[in-house]
Parts: C-alpha cells; structure tokens; sequence
C-alpha cells in the first residue's frame, strides 16, 4: 500500500467540501457532558490542514449504538460545541446527517467552515449500506472530496467508510490518523527492531485466533495472559478450575503453539494466577501456583509471572500489547494489567499498544505519553495485523 498516494496531504482542497468520516464516538453522560474528548482532539491535525488550505469541512461520526433509530441521549450535538471550543471558529449542525437541513448547510459551506452533521446511526443504512443504496449518495451530495480519519470503523464495512469513499474515485484519502496508524501497526511491525514481542490478553481465543497466527509470522516471543491463557492452558492438559475456558478451541490453541515450536519462538503462559471462588461476592482471593484448583476462577497473572513477563519486555526491541491480563475492571484483579503497562512503558522498546481496555490501563496508569504508539482501533488494530488492510482503507482511491 502507498501511503502517499492514499493520504490527505496529495488531496487538493481548497475551495473544495471535504466530507470527513471521524471517530467522535465519545463517552457523553445523561447531561450531554463530554467525558473524554481525546478523539475530537485525535481530529484536529487532518481538519485545520483542510481549513488551512482553503477548504471546509463536512464531519460526520456514529455515536453509541442507536441502532437506527433517533435517540437523543446519542446526540452529535455536544461534539459540535466541543469542537467549536477546540478549533477556536464556528462549528455548525445539522440535526439529520442526511435531508434537506444538512444539503442547505453544505451547500452554503464557505471556505474554512465546519459542519458536524448528526449522528450516522439513527439510519439503519449506516451499517446495513444494502437496505438502501441511496444513503451513501444523499451523504456524497454534501461534499467534493471524500477524507477517512475513523480508524476505529475502518475494519466496518459501512455506507460511510466503504460505499461512500466509492462514490469518489479518486478523490477519497486516508486523514493523519489513519496514516499515523498504518505507519506503526503496518510498516513499524513488518521491520521490527528485534527482539520483536508481543503480549496478548483478554477474554477470548477465538476473537483473536487470527492475530496471534499473523503474529507467529513477525515474533520473536509471545507472551500470553488474561482469559485466553486458560483454553492454552487446559489443551496442554492442565486444570483450569472454573476459570473462563472456550470449549472446542483447545484444537486452535494447541495449533498455535505447534506452529510457535515449529519456528522456535517461546511462548510464554501464566505460570502463576490470582484466583476466586466466586466472581460474585468473593469470599477468597488467593494466589496459586502451577494449574487452578477445581471450584476457583483464574482472575489474574500472579506475581511470578508479572515477573517473567517483565525480564521479556526488558529485553524487547519491539512490543505490541493488546488485552487484559486478568478482569481488571476490579481493582483487585488488575494488578498483573497495571503491572506490564508500566513494565511496558518504562521499556526503551518501540511500543505500540493495540486499543480498548489496554489502552485505558496505559492512561489509568498514566503512563500513556511513554508509550510509542496508542492505537485509536480495538477490534481495527486486531485485523488490520492480521490482514494487512482493512474495508475502510481498501475503498480509499486519491489520484
Ligand atoms: P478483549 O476485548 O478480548 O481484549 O477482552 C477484554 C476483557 O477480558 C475484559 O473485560 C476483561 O475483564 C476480560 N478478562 C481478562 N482476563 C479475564 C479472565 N481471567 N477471566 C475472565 N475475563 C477476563
């Protein structure tokens, strides 16, 4: 992929409205209150460069989860005036991304100006671009150039981030965030600094079978934690107790540790574990060693192994983190998670950290700005590893 030709910067924008996908997809509260506004700020470089040029802006975003339908409470409206404060000009809204208030706003967009228009979900066709056809074409009516900046949804394929960028054949580039993306999870990965490791954790196998196989490709070590080490654990004949375990993937666990033998490149699993007899109201927390006695839930790494994985990341030329080590959303088990986000980040390693809840350990920890990279994509940094591409960037085309 060339990164040049796909990105904003080859886009010629002035006098131009520049229709912008955008991730503003923000935790807002029942007062309509911005809590976090990292990804309106996450926006700001690929939007002053168009208004810096000549050109405006048409945003548009998804929030929340409305399921096409008008819900209020997922109103876009608070990141206009956010918006507005941070870009320090006017930032309109149109009530409906789609109609004839968002056309007549667009259509007397002048150079320099911002439209934010409503959020893309309260039309059922966002997600599901084959109800209707006609809602990618009533979005490229609104503007000139099309601008993807949403990495976060560029593993979607909707009318947005796939149908619409179509709809301007080359005329549809990749914004600075999407780049900046592609430059670590992308070009940073395939020439690691050796040695090259990655972390993996969180809840499940399956959702991550294919990255952790892509990964076996680029490693040097593979370090496993958080839920999924059970299923590895339990297909290498241990007892996992109660722990979280994905019945019919021990095949695919003990499929990828043969092919991690096969090219020589250790993997390392939990060796000791926090543990629970309820996950409800816990009447015993304890450490364990080796394999989880019957009635308890492995719930963390133990301290042993912080330490192992620790000595690794030491060593590590690159690391790539994505996943829990253990439920951190208790406080009581979040100590192994708290513990390799600092390890991590007191590394000299290129760290790339793959979105979601890691991410949130880096900032709970407040280690974030010692980290490399923070991706702006979960579940998009995950298969844009595992496939080199994602459908949102397949249906860039800048001439
Ligand atoms: P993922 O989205 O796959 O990265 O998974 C994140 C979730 O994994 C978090 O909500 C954690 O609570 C959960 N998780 C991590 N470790 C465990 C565990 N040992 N048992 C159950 N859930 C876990």
């Amino acid at each position: 992929m060339n990164l040049k030709t796909l990105s904003l910067e080859n886009l010629p924008v002035k006098n131009q409205k520049v229709l912008m996908r955008v991730d503003f997809n923000v935790p807002i509260d029942k007062s309509a209150t911005i809590k976090d506004d990292t990804r309106i700020r996450a926006s700001l470089p690929s939007i002053t460069h168009i208004l810096d040029r000549g050109g405006s802006v048409i945003l548009m975003s998804h929030l929340g989860r409305p399921k096409g339908v008008v819900n209020k409470e997922l109103s876009l409206r608070p990141c206009a005036a956010r918006l507005q404060e941070l870009l320090g000009r006017p930032v309109l809204f149109a009530g409906d991304c789609v109609g004839p208030e968002a056309t007549h706003i667009a259509k007397n967009l002048n150079p320099g100006e911002v439209l934010l228009l409503e959020n893309l979900r309260f039309h059922a066709a966002e997600e599901k671009p084959e109800i209707d056809p006609g809602f990618a074409k009533s979005l490229a009516e609104l503007g000139t150039l099309y601008v993807n900046d949403a990495f976060g949804t560029a593993h979607r394929a909707h009318t947005s981030t796939v149908s619409l960028p179509k709809l301007f054949p080359g005329k549809a580039a990749a914004g600075f965030l999407i780049i900046k993306e592609i430059r670590f999870l992308g070009e940073t990965l395939q020439n690691p600094k050796r040695p090259f490791l990655s972390l993996i954790g969180g809840a499940k196998i399956s959702s991550k079978i294919g990255v952790l196989k892509a990964l076996l490709n680029k490693v040097d070590s593979l370090l496993i934690g958080g839920g999924m080490a059970y299923t590895f654990m339990k297909a290498r004949g241990e007892s996992v107790g109660k722990s979280l375990f994905e019945e019919g993937l021990e095949k695919e666990a003990l499929l990828v540790l043969k092919l991690a033998e096969e090219r020589k490149i250790p993997v390392l699993l939990p060796v000791d574990h926090v543990v629970t007899d309820s996950l409800v109201d816990q009447r015993e927390v304890k450490i364990v060693v080796g394999s989880i006695p019957q009635g308890y839930y492995g719930v963390d790494i133990g301290p042993e192994t912080v330490n192992l994985f620790k000595e690794s990341i030491a060593k590590a030329g690159t690391i790539f983190w994505n996943g829990p080590m253990g439920i951190f959303e208790d406080p009581r088990f979040g100590q192994g998670t708290k513990d390799v986000a600092k390890a991590i980040a007191s590394s000299s390693a290129i760290s790339i950290i793959g979105g979601g809840d890691s991410v949130a350990a880096a900032h709970e920890m407040g280690v974030a700005d010692k980290v490399t990279h923070l991706s702006t994509g979960g579940g998009a940094s995950m298969e844009y590893i595992e496939l080199g591409t994602l459908p949102g960037i397949e249906a860039l085309t800048s001439a």
